[in-house]
């Protein structure tokens, strides 16, 4: 679902990201593991085009993301629509939440299919309404996000991510901000999104997570891929020094 090749970032002269290629497959769940700095937020960033790569590729759902490749091999920009419609199918979840602050739980997730896919307002509510009942907010619908808890205000972006229907998810750091008594309640919900089979791109920092959920960790560090595998290879057996390093300081 997502192929990328030799993908470079930097910001400045600083290069954040050194040639990162890596493929997901549909269902897949991925978690990405790797030290403060390593570049894990700007690949994801990357993988939904908040932020444009200086060099390589980005496949998403087949097509080339960001550019549409000429008969000569050059890449043409996409227009700004062509690249609106490629990244609706990508979900994001932040590690802050970013819920629109003036608009209750329902109306934001309501607000993407609504005003952005056009649909129904009827239809995108009663989709709405069962997302938020799917991470166990049903209660909760007209809270303010001033209103709700971290976590909750959190599955409240979980839901609103997936009513745009997407064919890929992207998580970044979800929990981190959390006060540690909220953190199970959003692994919860993306554990069992997992279940249902949606291909997941996971940057966390909770090992346990990694090792239940993930079906490959990724570590990352200074830019690169150092080593993947299940979570029984790389949290268990870990190759690299750089590895075992990194996961006796988090253990
Ligand atoms: P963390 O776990 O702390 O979030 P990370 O692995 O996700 O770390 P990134 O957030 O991708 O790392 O950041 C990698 C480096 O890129 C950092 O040194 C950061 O300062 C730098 N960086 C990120 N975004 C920008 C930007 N917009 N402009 C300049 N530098 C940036």
């Amino acid at each position: 679902i997502v192929q990328t090749q030799a993908v470079r970032k930097s910001f400045g002269t600083n290069e954040i990201l050194k040639g990162i290629s890596l493929s997901v497959e549909p269902g897949e769940v991925i978690c990405i593991i790797g030290p403060s700095g390593s570049g894990k937020t700007t690949l994801l960033r990357c993988l939904n085009q908040l932020e444009k790569i200086d060099s390589g590729r980005i496949h998403v759902n087949g097509e080339l993301l960001g550019y549409i490749e000429q008969p000569d091999g050059s890449l043409m920009e996409r227009s700004y629509e062509s690249l609106r419609q490629q990244r609706q199918r990508i979900g994001m979840v932040f590690q802050r939440f970013n819920l629109f602050p003036h608009m209750t739980a329902l109306e934001n997730v309501v607000e993407g299919p609504w005003r952005i896919k056009k649909q129904g307002k009827a239809a995108a509510t009663a989709v709405a309404t069962e997302l938020l009942a799917k991470v166990g907010l049903s209660e909760r619908e007209n809270h303010y996000p001033g209103q709700l808890s971290g976590g909750q205000q959190q599955r409240v972006a979980i839901a609103r991510a997936l009513a745009m229907e997407p064919s890929l998810m992207l998580f970044d750091e979800p929990t981190s901000a959390l006060d540690p008594e909220l953190v199970g309640e959003v692994l919860t919900v993306m554990k069992r999104l997992a279940q249902t089979g949606m291909t997941m791109v996971v940057v966390t920092h909770e090992m346990e997570f990694a090792k239940t959920v993930a079906d490959r960790v990724i570590f990352m560090a200074d830019g690169v891929i150092v080593e993947q595998g299940t979570p029984q290879e790389v949290l268990q057996n870990p190759v690299h020094q750089r590895t075992r390093d990194f996961l006796s300081r988090v253990a």
